[in-house]
């Protein structure tokens, strides 16, 4: 049996809007939280951006293809959804920076980006290279994250109040430089929960689509 996707009818916002992660595996909270992002603030897509080697976690023991091809599973349930292969193509250590520079110099000045970061990833900003200039190439939307409070260092409350945004329409009137938090449906799901219990032969129904979960068993991932 084959699940349709949804496919909305809405007037559309202008802006590209970009999430990247590890994504070992894909789950409910990454999709959840993307097709909420879509639907607040009537994006036309959102696409997920698999890194080939993350820069602030052990490499994955699954491939960067196995990864992809989890994310191109896992998006099947909505057409708004798409997948970015550009840092798997890329190859090295997947810096948000190119990655964003990449999308700008292929969309043009005027367009808006966005970038969508958990808080957990937010709170690890100004450890990840050239992080002040992102707000250069484009917008950062903080989503909420259960387990993670906006406990910032000084620095990087500095930088977010410096630039949040005082109303959510600023992310689509200009190209970048703007932060804006939002809060969507809370669910505590992360990857590395996902592997633990695929180690422990326990099961990882409803934290991850059933095409994922078929492809984890038909690949013995995670043992
Ligand atoms: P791991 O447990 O291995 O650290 P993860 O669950 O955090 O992985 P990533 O692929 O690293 O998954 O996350 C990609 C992005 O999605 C990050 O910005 C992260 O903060 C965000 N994210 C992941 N899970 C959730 C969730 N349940 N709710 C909100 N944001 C999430």
């Amino acid at each position: 049996m084959t699940i349709e996707s949804f496919t909305p009818i809405v007037n559309e916002n202008s802006g590209t809007v970009v999430m990247g992660g590890t994504f070992d595996p894909i789950h409910h909270g990454h999709l959840r939280s993307a097709v909420d992002i879509l639907d607040f603030f009537r994006f036309k897509s959102l696409r997920m951006v698999p890194c080939f080697q993350p820069v602030h976690k052990d490499q994955p023991s699954v491939t960067p293809e196995q990864r992809l091809q989890m994310v191109e599973l896992g998006i099947q349930a909505d057409i708004r959804l798409e997948v970015d292969p550009r840092e798997i193509l890329r190859e090295g250590p997947s810096y948000t920076k190119d990655t964003l520079q990449e999308l700008r110099n292929e969309l043009g000045e005027e367009e808006p980006i966005i970038m969508v970061v958990g808080m957990d990833s937010f709170l690890s900003l100004p450890t990840w290279a050239e992080w002040q200039s992102l707000l250069d190439v484009a917008h950062i939307l903080v989503i909420s994250r259960p387990g993670w409070e906006p406990d910032f260092i000084s620095t990087l409350e500095e930088f977010y109040e410096k630039h949040r945004a005082q109303n959510v329409a600023e992310l689509q009137c200009a190209p970048a430089g703007k932060i804006w938090m939002e809060s969507f449906t809370p669910l505590a799901i992360s990857s590395s929960q996902v592997r633990k219990l695929c180690r422990e032969n326990a099961s990882i129904a409803y934290l991850v689509p059933e095409t994922i979960q078929r492809f984890i068993e038909a690949h013995s991932l995670y043992k």
